[in-house]
């Protein structure tokens, strides 16, 4: 097999990136933009030792799982990856992913387990989107940070693509500077927004690359748009050369510094910095499954890594006692003031690495019942 060779190929498998596999002579082919059950003509692009790209032709015989995508971005976005099949069809891949992922990398044969799922469209709460030096606001290409507009995303809450419509349309009308990447100049850097999926409350963030907004009409633009669920606008600031979204330091320029969503009946403060499940309706079912799991009745609960408290203080009322372990101070002080607000009295949270504070407490001879265990992706150390 060599470049420019082509094929035709049955695609037999997908890779977690939304590549269709196929087989010649017992090497795989990784085609993206095909599905498993197309027979298709492909092109072969690059040759490796073990493995090779093509690309897509054209279909001799279509999947059956294939349907019509209903998004202009798809496949120039860095974003959906499965848009071209039918939602059952991608959950099925997904489950079985899981399932050989546990079995070939954890040795241990479980039973695949169905997904349990809610709608595929406009579930997120929260984006932040990078804008053109056009003025467009949109999301970066594949492993590339270069910005595809995005009119209105099909994950987002319709009104995001409202408020980055009003935001563009401002700074262009202002001769407001967009932030260049590459020669780290130019003011604003990204919008970020955040919607809670139960109150409604809207928080508008501008990224700056500056101390302040030189023009505040865009607050009265954000109100005639969204109403009373405006709650928060604040600006971040980030002059630093770096690709990391959100810089440390958040002004609020009208309204509150947080917006309050409600997850298992517990009020959360979400402020612009703070970790929060993107999909809330999904996270209430995850979180409602801990709980199933735990058992929290009369116990004594550790919650490690607990972020804003959300998964311990959704047990509380049933548990005997919760102690949350989070590093950033921010998250801590969310957790304490989301523990008060909901008036829950046996929860303390402890600010420091998860690892150094579950051997202080056994040095301390605090033991707990149940263990929450809920890293970020680089999970947790051997020694905890
Ligand atoms: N359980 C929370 C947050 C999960 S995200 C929720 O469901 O909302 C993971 C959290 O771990 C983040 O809040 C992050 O700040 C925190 N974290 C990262 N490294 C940590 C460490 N070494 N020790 C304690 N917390 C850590």
């Amino acid at each position: 097999m060599k470049k420019n060779d082509e094929f035709i190929l049955d695609i037999i498998d997908v890779t977690t990136d939304g590549s269709g596999v196929g087989k010649i002579d017992g090497m795989a082919v990784f085609v993206p933009l095909t599905a498993i059950g197309d027979r298709a003509k492909v092109k072969i692009l690059k040759v490796k030792k073990s493995y090779a790209y093509g690309k897509l032709l054209s279909l001799e015989k279509p999947s059956k799982s294939r349907i019509d995508n209903d998004c202009p971005c798809f496949n120039q976005c860095g974003g959906c990856v499965f848009r071209h099949i039918s939602y059952d069809s991608e959950c099925e891949h997904k489950q079985n992913k899981v399932y050989e992922n546990i079995k070939r990398i954890g040795g241990v044969d479980l039973a695949p387990n169905t997904i349990i799922s809610d709608s595929p469209d406009r579930y997120r709460n929260k984006a932040q989107y990078p804008i053109s030096l056009d003025y467009n606001a949109g999301f970066y290409a594949f492993h590339s940070h270069r910005i595809i507009p995005c009119e209105d995303c099909r994950l987002q809450p319709k009104i995001f693509s409202q408020i980055t419509t009003a935001v563009t349309e401002w700074a262009k009308e202002k001769d407001l500077s967009i932030y260049n990447e590459a020669e780290n100049k130019g003011f604003l850097r990204h919008i970020y927004i955040r919607k809670a999926a139960k109150t409604n409350e809207i928080m508008v963030v501008f990224v700056i690359n500056g101390n302040t907004l030189p023009n505040r009409e865009i607050i009265g633009r954000l109100k005639e748009l969204c109403g009373e669920s405006l709650k928060s606008v604040q600006i971040n600031i980030n002059k630093e050369d770096t690709n990391v979204v959100l810089g440390l330091e958040c002004k609020t320029i009208y309204g509150e510094d947080y917006i309050t969503d409600i997850l298992c009946d517990v009020k959360v403060r979400l402020s612009p910095l703070s970790f929060y499940q993107v999909n809330r309706t999904m996270a209430e079912v995850l979180y409602k499954k801990a709980a199933e799991y735990a058992e929290p009745e009369n116990k004594n609960i550790l919650d490690l890594y607990c972020g804003a408290g959300t998964i311990g203080l959704s047990m509380a009322n049933k548990s005997k006692s919760i102690i949350g372990v989070e590093i950033i101070p921010e998250a801590v002080k969310d957790a304490e003031f989301n523990a008060q607000n909901n008036k829950i009295e046996n929860a303390r949270f402890i600010c420091g690495d998860a690892t150094a504070a579950a051997d202080k407490l056994a040095k301390e001879n605090i033991f707990t019942d149940v263990v929450i265990l809920d890293p970020p992706r680089k999970g947790c150390t051997p020694e905890l």
